[in-house]
């Protein structure tokens, strides 16, 4: 029993005690504390130095987040996972854990729309140099890779089009070139429910937990995956000392819960993506599908080859260029207008105007991102009613 005191201020903060191992709850508790105490000072300094378990302060370990940080390295058959407060924070953590001045990142040009200004206005500000290029020509890979090149990042598939990397070609180029290259891959769009980057030959593997893995929409979260050397120079290094993006242990516990029906919501998503694709492919007014899983798209060979399915999200171009796309956007009446993706609700968003409006004019013409885009993140929702929801939008287009 603790030594509670007898003042009433002692004991409102000492009285009780914490339930121990015989209290077996089913869905891991949120450990909401920002500290761990220790019985003697030399057990803290053992905890401190990695000579005993346990945790100590939650930026570096907490027993909520660390459960799904185990769930999330054994869905990517990652070593190690490091969990982060955003898919931002996960992807400057892993980046500020490679990278320094004096260092050459190797980028791919069609990139979630704030990882482009993190590696364009944001890390080129501290002396990384950065080049950005499209990898899915292996050509240009090859050409771009330098003595001082730290890392190769890559989305496959991209945000907004789809666009798909051969993630185990451009391994082998940029090991193939320096062993130390660490190729970095956004698995956002795919989720390890349909690729797995690391055994394709990527080093890390970084992501929004705020889409599908979380999934429901309430809650903003990120991950780094890889080699467990690798994942403690991200925890120890990235978020300890560079970005403080620490997960809170109730958005952990969110994410376990969303965690639970994730391959349910995955295969629906799919479904519903597939048959939604398949009806906007006939469509004379839509005069192009960005998805993986149609075979004129230029990723199809290369998607069916590295994924399980073509993925829940797509991006299309209505014939009128851009006020066509902004028109049907404002015409949807299920469908929401929103950024994000991943959630039960299909989201709808206008790419130049909204999520990559970071981007100039010039700057969505390099990357492949035409004016008009705009994308769909298929819900959970009956695929005859996300159809006939787009199919009035449609109508509405002048
Ligand atoms: C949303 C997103 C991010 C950023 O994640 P946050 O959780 O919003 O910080 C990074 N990459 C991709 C592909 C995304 O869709």
């Amino acid at each position: 029993m603790e030594h509670t005191g007898t003042g009433f201020g002692t004991q409102v903060i000492h009285s009780g005690v914490t339930p121990g191992k015989d209290c077996r709850p089913l869905s891991m508790p949120i450990y909401q504390t920002s500290t761990f105490y220790f019985d003697t000072c030399e057990q803290g300094g053992r905890c401190f130095a990695g000579e005993e378990g346990g945790y100590y302060y939650s930026r570096m370990g907490n027993p909520t987040v660390q459960l799904l940080e185990e769930k999330i390295a054994a869905l990517e058959g990652a070593e190690a996972a490091v969990a982060t407060g955003s898919g931002m924070g996960a992807i400057s953590s892993a980046l500020w854990s490679i990278a320094g001045a004096g260092k050459h990142i190797l980028a791919d040009k069609t990139l979630y729309g704030c990882t482009f200004a993190l590696l364009g206005h944001g890390m080129t500000r501290y002396g990384v140099e950065v080049t950005f290029i499209d990898t899915s020509d292996l050509k240009a890979v090859e050409e771009n890779l330098r003595e001082n090149t730290c890392a190769v990042y890559l989305e496959t598939p991209a945000n907004p089009t789809l666009k798909i990397a051969d993630i185990q070609a451009v391994a082998r180029i940029a090991h193939g070139y320096d062993p130390n290259i660490k190729v970095v891959v956004d698995n956002t769009f795919a989720t390890p429910y349909l690729q797995r980057p690391l055994e394709l030959g990527a080093d890390m593997v970084v992501h929004s937990a705020t889409k599908f893995l979380n999934g429901h929409g309430d809650a903003l979260a990120g991950f780094v995956c890889g080699r467990r050397d690798l994942m403690d120079q991200v925890r120890m290094f990235g978020v300890k000392d560079m970005t403080g993006s620490v997960l809170g242990a109730q958005e952990a516990f969110l994410v376990l819960r969303g965690l639970k029906t994730f391959e349910l919501r995955m295969m629906r998503h799919c479904e519903n993506a597939r048959k939604l694709a398949d009806y906007l492919v006939t469509d004379p007014r839509v005069e192009t599908v960005y998805f993986p899983g149609v075979p004129t798209h230029p990723g199809h060979e290369t998607a069916k080859k590295q994924m399980r399915c073509f993925g829940p999200v797509m991006s299309i171009e209505i014939k009128g260029g851009k006020q066509a796309g902004m028109d049907f956007v404002d015409h949807l009446r299920m469908c929401r207008i929103a950024v994000s993706l991943g959630d039960a609700e299909t989201l709808v968003q206008h790419a130049a105007s909204m999520t990559h409006s970071a981007y100039s004019p010039e700057e969505l013409k390099a990357a492949g991102i035409p004016e008009g885009l705009v994308r769909i993140s298929v819900g959970l929702e009956n695929a005859e009613d996300i159809i006939a929801d787009v199919k009035q939008a449609l109508d509405h287009v002048k």
